[in-house]
Formats: C-alpha cells, structure tokens, sequence
C-alpha cells in the first residue's frame, strides 16, 4: 500500500471560531498548492506571510504558510500548513480551494496513518497522539506523551529483542541436536526467561494503571434503600444529579456522573435500593443495579451506620464481582456518632462518612484514589485495551514457555511459545497487526489527525 498516491487536505483546528484555523495538506501536490494559493512555496520550516488567493486570483484571507519538506514532516511527506483566521466560512473556503488543487479531502486519522506508514511514528504512538488529544486529566495527558515519545514502545521493544535472542539460542539448538543442546540449554535459559516475564510483568503493571487513566474507574454504589447512595453521588460530584428524598426507592434506573479524582477520571453508578420489592419497576432497577456493578472496579456497598452492615449486606458483598474491589461505605455518621474514615474492620475494608456534613469523604476519596494504584503513578503509559491484551498473551505464553522447559518436554514447543510471545509483543507497534485492525484503529480518529 502506498501512502504518497496522493495527497490528501484537512482542516486541523477544531469546528467553530477561533483566532486561528489551520488547514493541512500532506502530499505530493503539497508544493503545488502553496504556489497556487500562497503565490509560491516558502523556505522549509520558515513561516512566511502570505495572502491565499482563489482560483480567479481574488484574496479568501491571509496568514502564515509553512512547508516541511520529505521526509522531515510530521506524515514523512511533503506538509503544507496554512495558517488563516480561524473561522468555519473562512476554514471552509481556503479547503475548498486546496481541494481544487488535485487534493482530496482526508479520511479520518488519515495524517496519523501515513505517518505510521512511513516509519515516522510505531502503532503504539500513533494511538498515544489521538489519546494525547482526548486526555480527560493531566495525568491522561502525562501517560500518552510518555506513550507518543516512544518510551512504552521502547520497553516492548526491549522485550521482543531479549525474547528473539532467547529464540534464536534455542532454535539453534533444535538445528545442531547432536550438540549437546538439551542438557546445556536447560540453565542459561531458564533465568533468561525469568528476567524477562520479571520485565513484562513490571511493564504489564505500568499499562493497567495507564489504562485505568484512560478508560477510568468505574465505581458503583449499591445498598439498600434510603441509606444515602444518591446523596454520596450527589456530593462526591458536587451537584443535584440524582433525586433525593426521604422515601425509599428513588433511584429506579441507574444514575451515572463523571467526576475527575486526583487527576483520576472516574464514573460512579447509582442504582436502585437492593431489597425484596414486589414492584415490577422496582425489580427491574435492582436487576440493573447487578447489571451496573458488574462492570464495576470498585462496588461501595453502602449503609446506615446506626444500622451497619446486616445480613443483606453480607449476601451483597458475596455476590459481588472478583475482580472488583470492594468498600462498605458507614454513611450517616452526623446521626450514629460513629468514627469518620477508615476503621479497622474485617477482610472488607470500611470507611465511615456523612454524606450530609462531608464528615469522612476525603479519606473515601483517597481510599478510592489509592486502590486504583494511584499511589505508584510514576511513569505510567496510557495502555489501551488492546495493548493490555497484547501483554496479557505475552505473558501466557511465556507461562506455557516456562512450563514446558521445566517439564522438559523438548526446545520445540518452548520456541514455539517464544513465537506467539514475540507475535503478541509485536502487534503493539503494529509489526503484526492486520489490515482490518490497522483501518479500525486509525478510524476511530478524527479528521485532521
Ligand atoms: P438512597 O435511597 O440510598 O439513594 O438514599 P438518599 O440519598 O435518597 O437519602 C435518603 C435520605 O437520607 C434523604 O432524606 C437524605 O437527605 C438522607 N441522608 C443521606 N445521607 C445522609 C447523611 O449522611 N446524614 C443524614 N442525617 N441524612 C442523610
């Protein structure tokens, strides 16, 4: 596939008015354009100002041009960038103009792809550049600009040499047998390996809390009725969102807010009162309620702390899912008397708070912050589902390479798992990712990127 075919235009600057809107075109007919438009191509990487002319010669507006010469672009080809006013008449009228100019119009993520294309950025930072741009926190932003420098990739690539070299120690064994390969295979590779899973088990960890910083936690409020759930969202969110009244069993369907905690996107979950109900409608909110915390990371199961935790809370906290985790949350604490914060308790931990006073919800907040794994920030990379998967198959397959060389079973099947851990490593910067993945990926960008 060539990517210099042709050459394509877009607007980069977001839709709307602003001071400055930017049309790029990248390209072969990139020189062309700024000699019909802007009366000739200025000096590489110097910014010159020019009037940008319609095909009549009439004036559409003014600015600067910048033109970066192949292959030191952003896409590795020719670049023009137009810097006019930036409004949507002016932005549309200078693109349509470029477009006249044997250019076409840029599919989405297009500019992205051709850099990719062109060895200018790996998959891996090509995605760091889209997550950059949609960083809901500065901790987002900080894991994709680690990402788009090419640190997460380095650390990959750092791993498939060290997995290549074990491979090719180990193949050259199965070629010379007669060698005496088995027997002085055995102990230099197996600590090999094992610094190796150390390494991606290291960087597996890095991505997870990345991820998390991109995708979010997701915290789920469950317990029964009238405890004070859509109060703690209320305040941890800071606004009237969910209905509260004295009268149980409110919260029918699921309530969701976003809140941004210690740099930390997080979704919380509503839901409907847990309790035996005859009411249909009532049935049908608890059935979501299990539905929503399902997808949860973290379940609060919440209670009247003059109550605390009964019978039904017990079955709650043994129904919830494995992977999350889990905190009763003792609210009402202005009316029991009871300790705000963490208080020693059980295998679940409990954290006493008003949702009234805001007795208690600072530590709740850190609770929730540290069990994301916030307190070992540094240096995380902003991981996307599919580099976690990625890494979790590496890491499988170097289980199974383990397994096999302590079981003997032979240097055949041991390289074969180095293999599929290699591939597995390698579709992270797009060394073995297909056509159909690539599209979808690139896809997902928007236009001008
Ligand atoms: P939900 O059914 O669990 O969502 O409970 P709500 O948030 O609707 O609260 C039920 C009632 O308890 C409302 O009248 C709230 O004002 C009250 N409430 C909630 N939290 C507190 C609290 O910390 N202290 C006191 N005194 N009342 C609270």
């Amino acid at each position: 596939m060539s990517a210099t075919a042709d050459t394509i235009a877009a607007i980069a600057t977001p839709p709307g008015r602003g001071g400055i809107g930017i049309v790029r075109v990248s390209g072969p007919a990139a020189a062309e354009v700024a000699e019909h438009l802007a009366g000739g191509l200025p000096r590489p990487r110097r910014a010159a100002f020019r009037s940008f002319r319609g095909a009549a010669g009439e004036a559409l507006d003014h600015g600067l041009v910048l033109f970066f010469p192949a292959p030191h672009s952003c896409t590795g080809e020719d670049v023009i960038e137009l810097h006019g006013h930036g409004g949507p008449v002016v932005m549309d009228m200078l693109l349509e103009r470029v477009l006249t100019c044997g250019v076409r119009l840029a599919q989405p993520g297009e500019f992205s792809q051709r850099a990719y294309l062109n060895g200018k950025l790996d998959l891996a930072q090509a995605e760091a550049v889209a997550d950059l741009i949609e960083a809901g926190t500065r901790e987002a932003a900080g894991g994709a600009l680690r990402s788009l420098r090419g640190e997460f990739s380095r650390r990959v690539a750092e791993l498939r040499t060290a997995l290549i070299g074990l491979q090719a120690e180990l193949e050259a064994s199965i070629d010379f047998p007669d060698e005496g390969g088995e027997v002085a295979l055995a102990s230099p590779v197996a600590p090999r390996l094992g610094a190796v899973q150390a390494a991606l088990e290291a960087l597996c960890a890095q991505a997870r809390r990345g991820s998390l910083l991109r995708e979010g936690l997701t915290v789920v409020l469950l317990g029964q009725p009238n405890v004070g759930k859509s109060s703690l969202l209320n305040v941890l969110a800071g606004n009237d969102l969910a209905i509260v009244t004295a009268e149980p069993g409110t919260t029918r369907d699921v309530v969701r807010e976003h809140i941004a905690l210690a740099g930390l996107p997080v979704q919380i979950l509503d839901t409907a009162g847990l309790r035996d109900s005859a009411s249909a409608v009532e049935r049908e909110g608890i059935h979501r309620a299990w539905r929503a915390a399902e997808t949860a990371d973290h379940v609060l199961l919440v209670v009247d702390d003059r109550a605390g935790p009964g019978e039904s809370e017990r079955e709650t906290l043994q129904r919830c899912p494995a992977g999350a985790a889990c905190t009763v949350v003792r609210n009402k604490i202005d009316l029991s008397g009871g300790a705000p914060g963490l208080r020693p308790s059980g295998a679940t931990p409990e954290i006493g708070v008003s949702a009234l006073s805001g007795a208690g919800l600072d530590a709740l907040r850190a609770h929730l912050s540290a069990s994301a794994g916030r307190d070992a920030e540094a240096g995380v990379f902003l991981a996307r589902r599919r580099h976690l998967d990625a890494l979790e198959r590496t890491a499988a397959a170097l289980a199974a390479a383990r397994a096999a060389l302590e079981g003997e079973t032979g240097e055949e099947l041991i390289a074969e798992e180095l293999r599929h851990a290699q591939r597995a490593l390698g579709e992270i910067s797009g060394k073995f990712t297909s056509e159909d993945l690539l599209g979808e990926i690139f896809a997902s960008f928007c236009i001008g990127k």
